[in-house]
């Protein structure tokens, strides 16, 4: 069954990127140039996910976001922002209204994809797709299994959840506590260093599959990032 998707943009070149791409991938999508015509449509009819701009002519982005989280049936709809850069104050008071992901514009169009792919799973575990994509990266998680193009990656079962966890959050930087928390839980065995190893062991793995050195690259000062690869 196609996920529809609500698009709410009124950047016409990235409402016709974003289509041509989103349909490509499978998805059904309904794109919108305004904050108030948006909200109509949305409580006409239910949707998978929405992405939602933050600065739209009629009702902003926040607003619709807000509006969303108090009726039906966009209640438990996943709501991915789009933010220009330097809105970080904004960004924040974004999350807490209830968005559930947000991407910097200008963003990469696989990984938009991967971050929906992560927010649909988590609001519909049982129907969600099983498999990851970035680019040319694909993770299977039923298999527990991930490939670059056709090459299977040699991946420890740690290796495997931090890859997972890095395209779930594709092109934004993880810090090595973050990644500690969500793949290593409490296992008080682990610190920093930990975290280190294992991202060198898995980017031995993506390299010696074919893929770009930098696809994970490191942040100094901050931690790591999985980026989509370039074409
Ligand atoms: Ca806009």
């Amino acid at each position: 069954m196609k996920k529809r998707v609500l698009l709410v943009e009124d950047e016409e070149a990235l409402v016709a990127l974003l289509r041509y791409n989103l349909e490509a991938e499978g998805y059904e999508v309904t794109a919108v140039m305004d904050g108030d015509e948006a909200a109509e449509v949305a409580e006409a009819m239910p949707f998978d996910i929405i992405v939602l701009d933050w600065m739209l002519p009629g009702a902003s982005g926040i607003e619709l976001c807000r509006r969303f989280r108090r009726t039906e049936p966009t209640r438990h709809t996943p709501i991915l922002m789009l933010t220009a850069r330097g809105e970080e104050e904004d960004r924040v008071r974004g999350l807490v209204t209830g968005a559930d992901d947000y991407v910097v514009k200008p963003f990469s169009v696989p990984e938009l994809l991967a971050r929906m792919q992560a927010l649909l799973r988590r609001a519909n575990p049982a129907a969600a797709d099983d498999t990851l994509t970035l680019g040319p990266l694909t993770l299977h998680r039923a298999s527990r299994t991930a490939r670059w193009q056709e090459r299977e990656l040699p991946l420890s079962g740690l290796e495997f959840d931090l890859l997972t966890h890095f395209m779930e959050n594709a092109g934004r930087v993880l810090t090595r506590d973050q990644l500690l928390d969500a793949v290593w839980g409490m296992d008080a065995e682990s610190g920093p260093r930990s975290v280190d190893v294992a991202v060198s062991r898995l980017r031995k793995a993506l390299v010696g599959a074919g893929a770009p050195k930098d696809l994970i690259r490191t942040v100094y000062g901050s931690g790591y990032v999985l980026s989509a690869p370039a074409k």
